[in-house]
């Protein structure tokens, strides 16, 4: 049946590619954003179309639609853009889930948080099942991220218990592909960038550090899986359980790209995860999803993406 669906932040990286698969649907799809991150360009497809519309709005006003669904992604995801300016990151998770959580019940839709591994920390359970509480520091440079994102899941669940409120939380883990910003920050795309103009690979700390990295298509796949599952709010981790140190990241890229790029090394940004991996038996179970995409064919794709954005020759040898 065809619905009505607002997505926050859905000129984004992830919002701009569940827009697609929604239109795709068939579905009507309202982008509320107010362009922090997001960029017109990732939507600019679908104007003209009858079934899209775009408002420049900021979630941390209310907003007052008839929708029968909302996936609530507005938020910067990545650590540079996130700390920006720490105070707004963290009022956009928190009030932005109040407006949402107030929309979804005078509308009665279905609700979805995108909240995030990070509400784990640094984890001392390897690897992390939802169960797992966390170990997270209340007042670090990552905290507006973090505990914003754990607030909000808070709210979720409150107005879940307290006004009936139908939610779905999903805890992304590290997801990379086509239009992410080549200045984002996160590590797939700065060593992409820099291998692909030549410049040095910036590997932060010794490198050693782990994350588990989940191709686009697949992330968005689990998404649309749960808003479609009945009596199941989550939370639940959605993320490729694949987990490389940056150091075997960036020997990756230089080798797809046949970059020369020389890998040198920063200081360590405080409160930076060790290792994080997702255990994904509950969305196996529950959702019957798991990602499709290795590694290596989503590096190939993204690579493709940014060589053909900023113009570079590749492969280069
Ligand atoms: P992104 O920065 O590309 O997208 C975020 C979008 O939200 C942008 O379009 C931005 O303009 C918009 N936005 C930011 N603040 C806003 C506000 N106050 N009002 C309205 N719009 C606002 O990041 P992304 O990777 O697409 O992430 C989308 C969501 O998924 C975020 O909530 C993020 O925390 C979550 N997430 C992403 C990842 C990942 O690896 N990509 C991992 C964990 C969680
Ligand atoms: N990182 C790196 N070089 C970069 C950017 C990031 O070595 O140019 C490291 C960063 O310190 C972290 C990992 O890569 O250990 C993932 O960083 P990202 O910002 O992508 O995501 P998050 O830390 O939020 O998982």
């Amino acid at each position: 049946m065809k619905k009505r669906i607002l997505i926050t932040g859905g000129a984004g990286f992830l919002g701009s590619h569940l827009c697609d698969r929604l239109l795709e649907q068939g579905h009507e799809v309202i982008v509320a954003d107010n362009l922090f991150t997001g960029r017109k360009s990732n939507i600019a497809h679908h104007l003209g179309n009858p079934n899209f519309e775009f408002i420049r709005h900021d979630v941390t006003d209310p907003i007052r639609l008839e929708v029968d669904q909302i996936y609530n992604l507005a938020c910067p995801a990545s650590p540079p853009h996130y700390q920006y300016n720490a105070i707004k990151t963290i009022k956009t998770s928190v009030m932005g889930a109040i407006n949402v959580l107030g929309l979804a019940k005078r509308t009665k839709a279905r609700v979805f948080q995108a909240s995030t591994s990070e509400i784990y920390g640094d984890p001392e359970v390897h690897p992390q099942p939802e169960s797992y509480w966390g170990n997270v520091n209340t007042i670090g440079v990552r905290s507006c991220y973090d505990e914003g994102k754990r607030v909000a899941e808070t709210l979720f669940f409150d107005y879940h218990r307290q006004n009936g409120v139908d939610i779905r939380v999903v805890r992304i883990f590290n997801t990379y592909g086509p239009r992410m910003l080549p200045n984002d920050g996160r590590v797939v795309s700065n060593f992409i960038v820099q291998a692909l103009r030549g410049e040095d690979i910036t590997i932060y700390g010794d490198g050693k550090q782990t994350r588990s990295f989940c191709y686009v298509d697949d992330l968005i796949a689990g998404f649309m899986k749960l808003m479609e599952t009945d009596n199941f709010t989550g939370p639940v981790n959605i993320g490729n359980p694949g987990e490389f140190t940056m150091l075997e990241l960036a020997e990756q890229v230089l080798k797809k790209v046949g970059s020369k790029s020389k890998l040198v090394f920063r200081a360590l940004p405080s409160d930076d995860p060790k290792q994080r991996k997702p255990d994904i038996t509950l969305a196996k179970t529950r959702l019957g999803w798991e990602p499709k995409v290795p590694l290596s064919d989503g590096l190939d794709k993204t690579i493709a993406y940014f060589a053909k954005l900023l113009d570079c020759p590749y492969p280069q040898s």
